[in-house]
């Protein structure tokens, strides 16, 4: 579903991402990790069009995506929800979702609401409120929500759990598995490395711009030891 091939990042002379090859694959959970600055963020942001790419390939269900500009990638079906939520507080849930699928035909998003309101009922019970009293592990929901309103193919997710109370952190990578088992592809940036392998398939670990590990969670997991060494060395 989504390629990704010796991707090259550059923020003038800071060489950020330095060939990094990864796959999303439809109904999996694809885990990226890596030490601060190993290139996580970066690598998202390329894909969804947000800075430019260097050099490398990126495909989408089979077409080339480099250089499209963001809106259009959207519209493709890859949507990337950023790191610390960014939801319209001041808006309500409901206006926060109608947002997310102003690409779609008017009876479409109605229907997509629906969707999203089946897999967090607690959006529906809030749907008047403000976004901005929702709580952390919600205001996740809800940009987990906006996102999915586009009818995305493949979710680009960065650092989903950021700052949330234990609890809640579950709950959020409980969604994500569950946006997986619906069909989408997802890459997924994590920092907690032991809650995320849980509901994995495929890791990428990161460290200094380069992929230093490829396997499925289970291997992952098995090489722990590996795994943590990278992410401790950034
Ligand atoms: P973190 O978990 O800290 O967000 P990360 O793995 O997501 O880390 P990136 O944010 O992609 O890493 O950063 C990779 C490298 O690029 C780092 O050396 C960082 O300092 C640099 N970098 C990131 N954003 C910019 C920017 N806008 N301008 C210049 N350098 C940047």
């Amino acid at each position: 579903m989504l390629e990704i091939e010796d991707l090259r990042v550059s923020y003038g002379s800071v060489e950020a991402v330095r060939g990094v090859s990864a796959r999303a694959s439809e109904g999996r959970v694809t885990l990226v990790l890596g030490a601060n600055g190993a290139g996580k963020s970066t690598t998202l942001r390329a894909v969804a069009g947000l800075v430019p790419v260097r050099s490398g390939e990126v495909r989408l269900g089979g077409a080339p995506i480099v250089g499209r500009a963001p809106h259009r990638i959207v519209r493709d079906g890859l949507v990337l929800v950023p790191e610390g939520r960014r939801v319209f507080a001041p808006l309500t849930v409901e206006e926060n979702l109608v947002l997310g699928g102003y690409t779609a035909p008017r009876a479409q998003a109605q229907q997509t609401m629906e969707h999203v309101y089946a897999m967090f009922p607690v959006l529906r019970e809030r749907r008047r409120g403000a976004a901005g009293l929702l709580s952390g592990g919600e205001q996740q929901m809800l940009a987990f929500g906006r996102a999915l309103m586009s009818s995305p193919r493949v979710m680009l997710l960065d650092e989903p759990s950021m700052g949330l109370a234990p609890a809640m952190v579950e709950s959020v990578l409980g969604a994500v598995r569950e946006m997986a088992d619906s069909g989408i592809a997802l890459l997924v940036v994590e920092q907690n490395a032991e809650l995320g392998l849980e509901i994995a398939d495929d890791v990428v670990v990161l460290a200094r711009g380069e992929a230093v590990f490829h396997g499925s969670a289970a291997e992952a997991r098995s090489h722990a030891s590996v795994v943590r060494a990278f992410l401790g060395d950034a």
